[in-house]
């Protein structure tokens, strides 16, 4: 394997989904990761509807849901202990069950594994376009593979983007922990997933995720980092303390493994989108939502148009036009902006949990807000409005 059309690096939901449309337009690809499948990655598991949608385009939505545990609600939880119930699609799978599936119908479309193969710098050409990667594979050994393009879909981990140039801040948005918990007795009791706001947890927020078999994805999230020192292991105790069914969960069962932590990069921030020769795709180039901490959709949709970019440059017998791939790609990626920047404008409620106390003291009352609370999941309705002093302001208008 010493070439190949192109080069994508990280098998996670983002760099799977642009290898598989890659390899179905008929380019040659290699998928490389430096981790061999199926590998555990730190996550809350969660399938929102972004993420449903994204998995129908490529096919794969009937074998994950017929894996997953599915649900019909978010209980939102209020830190005075208010609760609504919000309805979506929503479904649960542990992402090493996940992200194998995907990467398995990239392969069934025809690319190239390699693993296990860690992305150490990238191959420049004279022009210092990039030219593939140098690899080290198992046993230490170094590959130099060259490839017209490179997908960088390497996650929320800075080393990568700083080897290939595009790093613009190491820091991650924001970090979050979780473990899985077996308690059998509480399986018919949380049947959705729960999302907790409490003062203790300040800066984030709690969830309880059924992943089925009595088993939960607990964790907690800091989605602001620029307020000094936190400890997530303290907060993780802090919400199993005060939040009575994860207390009775974790109490009353068995952890499964350790508790783990791990960064996330936010609102399409912290790197350069591309460089010639090269498109950064999701998380390392800061696709998950801050606010709500959901990325496995946006993962996917970045590298689908990742690759859409590419198969539109290649369609005229693959001239390697790198301006215009580059630009396309930055394009759909700026439509994604204001999206993100109104999740980023959400995260006042991860700031001021008294603000949840307000918008679900009146949910409670007014389907119509409950409705609202249900299109920021569809993504139909915008989550920064919602928490604007005008909207707000809204929430106290006669009730619908
Ligand atoms: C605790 C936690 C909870 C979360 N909960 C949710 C949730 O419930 N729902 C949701 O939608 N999102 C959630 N997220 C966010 C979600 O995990 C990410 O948005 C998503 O994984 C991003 O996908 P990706 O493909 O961009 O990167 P990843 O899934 O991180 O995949 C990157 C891949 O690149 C590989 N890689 C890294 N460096 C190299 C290298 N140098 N060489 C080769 N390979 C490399 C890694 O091994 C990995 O396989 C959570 C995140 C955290 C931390």
């Amino acid at each position: 394997m010493n070439s190949c059309d192109v080069l994508v690096v990280g098998a996670g939901p983002a760099g799977s989904a642009a290898a598989q449309m890659l390899a179905h337009a008929g380019f040659d690809v290699v998928l490389c990761d430096q981790h061999d499948f199926p590998r555990d990655k730190v996550c809350g598991d969660a399938l929102i509807p972004d993420a449903h949608r994204a998995l129908a385009q490529l096919g794969v939505q009937g074998e994950v849901l017929a894996r997953a545990r599915s649900a019909r609600h978010v209980g939102c939880v209020a830190p005075r202990g208010g609760r609504i119930e919000v309805p979506a699609r929503l479904a649960v799978l542990p992402r090493r069950e996940l992200d194998d599936i995907v990467r398995r119908a990239a392969l069934a479309a025809g690319c190239r594994w390699l693993a296990p193969a860690r992305f150490e710098a990238p191959l420049l050409d004279a022009g210092r376009r990039v030219a593939g990667a140098r690899l080290r594979l198992a046993g230490g050994g170094l590959q130099e593979l060259r490839a017209r393009w490179t997908v960088l879909a390497t996650g929320a981990a800075a080393p990568a983007l700083i080897a290939a140039g595009v790093c613009m801040r190491r820091a991650p948005s924001s970090f979050a922990l979780r473990g899985y918990v077996r308690n059998e007795a509480m399986a018919e009791r949380i049947t959705g997933l729960e999302v907790v706001w409490h003062r203790a947890l300040r800066r984030g927020y709690g969830w309880i995720f059924p992943c089925g078999d009595g088993v939960f994805n607990v964790g907690v999230g800091i989605t602001r980092l620029d307020e000094g020192a936190f400890n997530l292991r303290a907060l993780f105790a802090e919400f199993t303390r005060l939040h009575a069914p994860a207390c009775e969960l974790v109490r009353g069962g068995s952890l499964l493994g350790a508790l783990k932590g791990a960064p996330l990069r936010c609102s399409l921030e912290g790197a350069r989108w591309s460089r010639p020769g090269l498109l950064v795709a999701g998380e390392a180039a800061g696709s998950t939502y801050s606010f709500t901490g959901e990325g496995i959709g946006k993962a996917l949709e970045t590298g689908m148009l990742a690759a859409r970019a590419l198969i539109e440059g290649g369609e005229s017998g693959r001239r390697d036009d790198a301006a215009a791939v580059g630009a396309r790609y930055e394009a759909a990626l700026g439509a994604l902006k204001p999206r993100f920047a109104a999740y980023a404008e959400a995260n006042r409620i991860n700031e001021h949990p008294w603000l949840a106390d307000l918008v679900i003291w009146r949910a409670r009352r007014s389907v119509d807000i409950v409705g609202r609370l249900a299109g920021v999941l569809e993504e139909t309705q915008n989550p920064g409005k919602l928490v604007s002093p005008r909207g707000l302001a809204r929430l106290f208008l006669p009730l619908g």
